[in-house]
């Protein structure tokens, strides 16, 4: 139907006799016998001329037949890329009308986003959100290309399953055959994965929808996807390589530049330093500790087993407002108080350098000295601490670290790291049996194996995730494949051995059969693309997303099944408690 793409058009086309479609974008009359159309595709816009007036709309789609030819001297645009020429002597064809969008179809008009959701097709017609798209397309192809050149198999797995162990709520669908029974939606392939290895498949990947019924934030959705893959014979270097490769050349295709290397820390490293597991290493702000030095004080304040600080850069400055906020904050982050000194020029004071803040005067002379030096504060910096137990006074100054810095994930430089060595468990439940940090499936560290019973939450794992600004983008793991480890595993967490059978009974099972050592890695496709299209939130590089409430407004799903097919399937609805 067309022999070029509108936005494609430039000088050396001039004199071709052209044939395009696509969408007006704008329409302009010049008295009866001049119209401009601004003819839309997926590549661009190109500015048609027609002799006479033609009875189009905004957003009609229309097939233009004219020859292309110079704008006359003075009307070149050089905002965009055909600006040089137009389309002349223009015959137009209307192909579907269009009654008028509920919000122009143009990235300067910001719609509000339940009215873009309800009419996402307008909303894509956008330049922008063609962009992101098409940027997320490339970034699928690279992480595609890039696994098949590295000897892994493309294979897919059922969205009809059982239960997986991601420790989210799951979904379930209720199946009519199986009066009563459910299948579960998976959240992510894991245990599927772990089967292909044990059946040989030796390198698998595939680009997978996951589903957890939790709540939903910028960086989250009900569905998402991920690069999801699986090695055997392989250790936990092996996955980063492969995985580096992969998110290496996909942002090389997203973004035109191949990063460097990607660094590596520990998670000790990375909690000591930036009190996270997800540092954001754009900008500095590391975390000191000052536990040794406050480990003997007068001041009740520090009188904790950790106590660490981070220093704001220039924040001297901040008025008593913004300091009750910070203080504030820092408790609604679990700190029972932070403390805050303006560094200050004072020959008079120690060193010479002087502590303005509430608690100065309590400080011995030695410890106003060493905390200067240790957090390496000078004149015109804030520094704030947190005293506590445990890992908190990290959590707290590493959160409130992110929230000064605010800095916007998807802005450069791009800094991504591993982040290795994750422990085992991530807390004791209150039932007292450990929760894992991963999934039951990680390999402990063979250091740590002696501690599993006596002391789980000493114990690391062979679990790594890879960050990216400060986003987790994945995690993965060099799995168990040896069944005595596996129910000692089980054993830890409290789950006997009726209930470990029920719910991955099938995994245990095979493993009988022989499983090879293996290890594996997902990462989302909706984070990664949303960081390198600069986007905040991932609903920005996602064709159909659903709201913050899980509500997917296009469709008005999740809605009311009719009657009969609830009896069919045997479900009673209860009234909510709401
Ligand atoms: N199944 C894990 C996840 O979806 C990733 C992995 O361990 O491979 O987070």
């Amino acid at each position: 139907m067309r022999t070029h793409l509108c936005g494609t058009l430039r000088a050396e086309d001039v004199g071709t006799e052209v044939r395009l479609c696509g969408w007006v974008a704008h329409r302009r009359e010049h008295g009866e016998h001049l119209a401009f159309l601004d003819l839309r595709d997926h590549s661009g816009l190109v500015q048609c001329v027609v002799d006479g007036s033609v009875d189009v709309r905004s957003e009609y789609i229309v097939a233009v037949r004219g020859t292309v030819r110079h704008r006359p001297m003075g009307t070149v645009n050089d905002q965009l890329a055909t600006g040089e020429i137009e389309v002349g002597d223009c015959t137009v064809e209307v192909l579907s009308a269009a009654e008028p969008p509920p919000f122009p179809v143009d990235d300067r008009t910001e719609a509000d986003e339940a009215v873009r959701l309800k009419y996402r097709f307008v909303d894509l017609r956008r330049a922008a959100m063609q962009t992101n798209l098409r940027l997320r397309a490339r970034v699928n192809g690279a992480i595609r290309a890039a696994m098949e050149r590295q000897g892994f198999c493309e294979l897919e797995t059922p969205l009809l399953w059982s239960p997986t162990p991601e420790g989210a709520r799951e979904f379930a669908v209720p199946s009519r055959l199986h009066h009563g029974d459910f299948y579960v939606l998976p959240q992510s392939p894991q245990l599927a994965k772990q089967l292909l290895m044990v059946a040989g498949f030796d390198r698998y990947y595939q680009i997978a929808h996951c589903m957890r019924d939790e709540d939903l934030r910028a960086d989250r959705q009900f569905e998402f996807v991920q690069l999801d893959m699986e090695a055997s014979f392989v250790g936990a270097d092996d996955i980063m390589a492969f995985v580096s490769d992969a998110v290496l050349d996909a942002a090389e295709a997203a973004l035109g530049e191949r990063p460097p290397a990607i660094e590596r820390m520990t998670w000790a490293d990375a909690m000591e330093r930036y009190g996270t597991d997800k540092p954001d290493l754009r900008f500095g702000m590391e975390l000191s500790n000052l536990s040794e030095l406050f480990a003997v004080t007068e001041l009740r304040a520090f009188a904790a087993s950790v106590v660490k600080a981070i220093v704001l850069e220039d924040g001297a400055s901040l008025g008593r407002g913004r300091l009750d906020a910070l203080v504030e904050r820092a408790k609604a982050l679990g700190a029972k108080g932070l403390a805050w000194f303006k560094v200050t020029d004072d020959a008079s004071a120690p060193g010479g350098i002087g502590l303005d803040s509430p608690l100065a005067k309590n400080l011995s002379v030695d410890e106003h000295v060493a905390l200067i030096k240790t957090t390496g504060a000078k004149a015109g910096d804030l520094i704030l601490v947190v005293a506590d137990e445990h890992h908190l006074p990290s959590l707290v100054l590493g959160q409130l670290r992110v929230e000064l810095a605010g800095r916007p994930v998807g802005e450069g430089p791009y800094r991504y790291v591993w982040v290795t060595e994750f422990p085992l468990f991530e807390r004791i439940d209150d039932a007292g049996n450990p929760v894992p940090a991963h999934h039951p499936f990680t390999m402990p560290h063979p250091d740590d194996l002696d501690r599993l019973e006596s002391d789980p939450l000493a114990v690391r794992s062979l679990a790594y995730d890879l960050v990216l600004n400060g986003w987790e983008l994945g995690s993965g793991s060099v799995r168990i494949h040896r069944r005595d480890i596996q129910e000692r595993i089980f054993a830890a967490l409290g789950l006997s051995e009726e209930e470990s059978s029920a719910r991955f009974g099938f995994l245990l099972d095979a493993f009988r059969y022989g499983a090879p050592p293996h290890a594996g890695f997902a990462f989302g496709i909706d984070r990664l693309a949303a960081i390198f299209a600069g986007e905040e939130n991932i609903r920005q590089v996602i064709a159909f997303p659903k709201t913050q409430s899980g509500a997917d407004l296009m469709t008005g799903a999740p809605k009311p099944l009719a009657p009969g097919a609830l009896a069919e399937l045997g479900i009673k609805v209860t009234p909510s408690k709401e």
